[in-house]
């Protein structure tokens, strides 16, 4: 047995590995080290969720954005964004079509906009949630403050994603504005953990001045902080940005994180992300394979599709789109996964640690 297959062994035994060795994991490029890695990820979500993949109707409900990373097509220093907010009744018809279509999770998802500010917010979360009361309630929304969560939750939202970007004070640094700080995002998450939401968190591959070192600080604040949720996926350039001649994360390394994570982590929900759609064509596919267990199609009135553009590119048509969810089955199908009809919360996290 080879030094990488009793790595992958030990990590899927125990769910944690000494920092050099997830080093040597997320560095591995040996083919047949990483075929096993995914068959152990796979089996791993296999026992927690069976071979379920769980859709997510996802809402872009704003572009307008107070926050200015440097890697954000959205960021508020792009004058070129055409900028939109969805009326709270635009919102509740996307829920209509989409619980149609056979969605039991909503996802809003948007820009720092001050247009929604916490009445209006309230009001919505309540309104879908008594409308659609089988249904989850995600809310994407950026820092806020804990009293804001605190309505939010009391309003009905269920889950919240806040990816923590970097978990690397300087490098959150080189990523973001002087205002931001990696020290308030982690608040964030402990205060939306604490208030009793699922909370999902996670980083971009590749994004400028990442290094593995890096990486592997990210894996064990996920480690720490036992999110349900882990949304990870490719930093891919947007030609408006301050990275715009930077280089984009690749397909590969995606593919080992998710692995990694999903054995790090063995009942987290892990989405195969439009960003990993977008660098491959069976890149969603693949993440599936790897070891994810959620998707997220493209819920937003079409007319608004091309303007959340976080980064060149980003996928909004064929399976990323809700409308053509039979497509979407059909490529699951073919893998031997099965789109279902459910809210497809997290299980139970106690033996996770
Ligand atoms: N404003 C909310 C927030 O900060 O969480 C939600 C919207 S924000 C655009 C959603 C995520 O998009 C970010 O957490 C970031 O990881 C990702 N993102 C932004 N620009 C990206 C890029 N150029 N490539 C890949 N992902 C990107």
């Amino acid at each position: 047995m080879t030094e990488y297959q009793k790595l992958i062994d030990e990590l899927t035994k125990n769910h944690i590995l000494k920092s050099d060795e997830l080093l040597q994991l997320i560095e591995c490029n040996d083919a047949e080290a990483l075929d096993y890695l995914f068959s152990k990820s796979r089996q791993c979500r296999e026992l927690s969720y069976g071979k379920d993949i769980y859709i997510r109707g996802l809402i872009e409900i704003s572009n307008c954005c107070k926050n200015d990373c440097y890697y954000c097509g959205i960021r508020r220093s792009n004058t070129n964004v055409q900028r939109y907010h969805l009326t709270t009744e635009q919102i509740r018809e996307c829920c209509r079509l989409g619980y149609e279509l056979g969605f039991r999770t909503f996802v809003l998802q948007g820009g720092e906009d001050l247009y929604y500010d916490d009445d209006k917010l309230c009001l919505l979360i309540s309104e879908i949630k008594k409308e659609f009361s089988d249904c989850a309630l995600t809310l994407s929304l950026g820092e806020k403050s804990r009293e804001s969560y605190q309505r939010y939750y009391d309003a009905g939202a269920d889950r919240y994603l806040l990816r923590h970007e970097t978990a690397n004070e300087v490098h959150y640094g080189r990523l973001h504005p002087d205002e931001m700080s990696a020290k308030n995002r982690k608040q964030c998450l402990y205060d939306l953990k604490e208030i009793g939401y699922q909370v999902g968190s996670g980083f971009m591959v590749g994004s400028p001045y990442q290094t593995t070192k890096l990486i592997v600080e990210d894996l064990l604040f996920l480690k720490d902080l036992q999110p349900a949720m882990v949304g990870i996926g490719p930093f891919i350039p947007h030609h408006e940005t301050p990275f715009a001649a930077e280089t984009g994360g690749t397909l590969e390394q995606t593919l080992t994180l998710i692995a990694l994570i999903r054995l790090l982590l063995p009942h987290a929900l892990i989405p195969a992300t439009t960003a990993l759609g977008t660098i491959a064509s069976d890149g969603r596919s693949r993440g599936i394979l790897a070891g994810a267990n959620v998707i997220m199609p493209n819920l937003s009135p079409e007319d608004v599709r091309q303007k959340y553009m976080i980064y060149d590119n980003k996928l909004s048509t064929g399976a990323e789109a809700a409308e053509s969810l039979n497509q979407l089955k059909e490529e699951m199908k073919k893998i031997g996964y099965q789109v279902v009809v459910s809210r497809g919360d997290v299980i139970k996290m106690k033996d996770d640690a």
